[in-house]
């Protein structure tokens, strides 16, 4: 079922979603995520275009989903006051990469069609299939098939529970059974991390980590992920 910011185009699809109630911030860190999400057009990323802009999950082949468009708009509510220009974020489950496209965006300046200031994206999945398709759709925007060539977007195939370097915001894309210490420990001092967590009931968790590396979660809402798994044991439909 849609949920209700369907659009007939990508504009009018972020317009609806900057006007619903499930997004917590003010008028100026709403244009920001509004403009990230009107730069990358969701038509480059599914398979049905024909619902490019239904506010739903689409499936992409390989048991993966490109999550709804409210959930990413939900999920980049949350990490927002760590997307800095600049900063440094990883994506776990990058699936068709769109997420990554929209953060390459809100950790990057522009003036005009150049980068001034320039963040890091990192995207993670483990079907090797997806992440080839994930750059192929990054590459049809300028911006973002730019921002590959610059490695300002870098999308890897490997267990994106595992890794290695501080990241001061991480998105996982898929429900994990209990949070992976591995990618609390990723987190940057300090760093935030949007998870959804759980098997039969999925809920998502914000985890914090302060200056002093102190770590607090803290529980957010019910959702329904596909499941953070080992790769041989990814359902495929
Ligand atoms: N956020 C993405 C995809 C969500 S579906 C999008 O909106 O397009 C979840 C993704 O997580 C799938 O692509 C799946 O292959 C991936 N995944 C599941 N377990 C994983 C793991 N252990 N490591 C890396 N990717 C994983």
């Amino acid at each position: 079922m849609a949920w209700r910011c369907s659009g007939k185009t990508n504009r009018e699809l972020v317009g609806n979603l900057m006007k619903s109630k499930i997004l917590s911030l003010n008028e100026g860190e709403l244009d920001r995520i509004s403009h990230a999400m009107e730069a990358v057009d969701r038509a480059h990323f599914v398979t049905d275009k024909s619902a490019a802009y239904t506010d739903s999950p689409q499936a992409i082949g390989h048991g993966a989903t490109i999550s709804a468009p409210h959930m990413h708009a939900y999920a980049v509510d949350h990490l927002l006051p760590f997307l800095r220009p600049g900063a440094k974020v990883l994506d776990v489950g990058s699936g068709s990469g769109y997420l990554c496209g929209v953060l390459h965006h809100l950790v990057s300046s522009y003036t005009e069609d150049r980068v001034t200031v320039a963040g890091k994206v990192i995207g993670v999945d483990h079907i090797p299939e997806l992440v080839d398709w994930s750059v192929e759709n990054l590459k049809k925007d300028d911006h973002t098939r730019r921002a590959l060539e610059d490695k300002q977007i870098e999308m890897h195939a490997g267990d994106g529970r595992l890794g290695k370097c501080p990241y001061d915001a991480i998105h996982v894309g898929a429900a994990a059974p209990t949070i992976p210490e591995p990618l609390i420990s990723q987190l940057a001092r300090p760093g935030r991390m949007f998870i959804p967590v759980g098997t039969v009931s999925q809920h998502i968790f914000q985890v914090d980590k302060d200056a002093e590396g102190n770590v607090t979660k803290t529980q957010i809402m019910a959702v329904n992920y596909v499941p953070l798994t080992d790769k041989d044991k990814q359902k495929p439909w």
